[in-house]
């Protein structure tokens, strides 16, 4: 159960704009306002059951809040005027009339707690023991309340946030709408990466797999140092494996830096594929001509990682991954991540990690060499 619950971490409060700005991605038409107006004022009529002690801990007003939230999300992505920002906006509308959404507010965990609330995504997430029943919403009082503007501002993004879990979009899983929308509507980011998070926001709903979204998505998830770059690293992954070369995955890839330290492999792959003439766009050039401030025998390794990626997602070739993989000395990997306990080693460790399990997956898939696979794999996790 507690993993499906989505946890919105404590983050710090940044100055933050009016709550009535309009997101700066595109400026609302005016004749647009009127027609947004429209969709608003049925909504007075939403159907939310408040817990008992929401007045108590966050203010008469908090009813009131909680529609600002809302009308506020609901003019932002309105305002953004993409087929998807208008999508997720009829989708919240529509989570206020089908069915009554649960807003609770009590105290989670203990005073260091950093969860800030919860919320459920499905109908999977029940708790009857505790009348809580999809939709719902939990806001943690300890860490939400405060009178001054800053708080009640922290508390409508987090309302509205948890609200995107209640529309089913959990993190890591498809799609990230509620990380993105929230810091384009609440600012809730730094100022300089907010327009970052609205384009991101503005493409953010249909198949994650789309190139158009990643590439969307990608400045916003480098420059906030996002996890989500460990879904995208994922995705980018997925999508190569479907179509190995495809220059648009490619050069995703190569700009994904999930992990924290030098990324070695990306640069080294970029190199092999602006040499190979496969990528020539300005940004893998920069890519490749930046330097790798890393050990020689690190570099080797990487080159000899890259090899594999190589044959698996630019040729689509798993059996010859599988050979190049092999062809990789255990015993020498071993001894280099002992000396290179950091960050330089573990990107290359779960770079080959990612190669060797789609490897896995295929030729598992085309029931070839899988003993062989399974061999070679179980003697690889044995030595990290
Ligand atoms: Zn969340």
């Amino acid at each position: 159960m507690v993993k499906y619950l989505f946890i919105l971490g404590l983050i710090t409060i940044a100055p933050r704009v009016l709550a009535d700005e309009i997101c700066p991605a595109a400026p609302l038409p005016s004749n647009q306002l009127a027609e947004i107006e429209k969709i608003l004022s049925p909504l007075k009529q939403r159907q939310i059951k408040y817990g008992n002690n929401c007045a108590k801990e966050f203010g008469t007003d908090f009813e009131q809040l909680v529609n600002e939230s809302i009308n506020d999300g609901l003019k932002c992505l309105n305002g953004l005027n993409t087929q998807s920002s208008k999508d997720i906006s009829k989708k919240l509308e529509n989570l206020f009339q089908d069915r009554t959404n649960i807003i609770e507010c009590k105290n989670l965990g203990t005073k260091d707690s950093t969860i800030t609330a919860e919320s459920s995504v499905d109908d999977h997430q029940n708790r009857p023991e505790e009348k809580l029943f999809h939709p719902y919403l939990i806001l943690n009082a300890d860490k939400l309340k405060g009178d001054d503007p800053a708080s009640k501002e922290f508390l409508k993004s987090t309302i509205f946030h948890e609200s995107i879990h209640n529309m089913s979009y959990a993190h890591g899983d498809g799609p990230e709408i509620a990380y993105t929308c929230e810091a384009c509507c609440f600012n809730t980011g730094s100022p300089e990466t907010r327009d970052l998070a609205c384009r991101a926001c503005g493409a953010s709903l249909g198949d994650a797999l789309n190139t158009k979204y990643i590439h969307a998505i990608l400045p916003w998830a480098q420059a906030t140092k996002s996890t989500y770059r460990l879904a995208l690293d994922d995705l980018t992954y997925k999508g190569l494996i479907q179509e190995p070369g495809s220059k648009d995955y490619l050069e995703a890839l190569i700009q994904i830096h999930p992990f924290a330290g030098e990324d070695i492999i990306n640069k080294v792959m970029a190199r092999n594929l602006v040499k190979n003439q496969i990528l020539n766009s300005d940004k893998a050039i920069e890519i490749s001509k930046l330097p790798i401030e890393a050990p020689a025998e690190l570099i080797q390794l990487a080159e000899k990682i890259v090899a594999v990626r190589m044959a698996l997602l630019v040729e689509g070739n798993a059996s010859k991954a599988f050979d190049l993989a092999k062809r990789i000395d255990l015993s020498h990997y071993q001894a280099l991540g002992k000396k290179y306990q950091n960050d330089d080693f573990s990107n290359l460790y779960y770079g080959l990690n990612d190669d060797l399990s789609h490897i896995g997956k295929d030729i598992e898939l085309q029931k070839k060499r899988a003993e062989e696979f399974e061999d070679f794999h179980f003697q690889f996790k044995i030595v990290n």
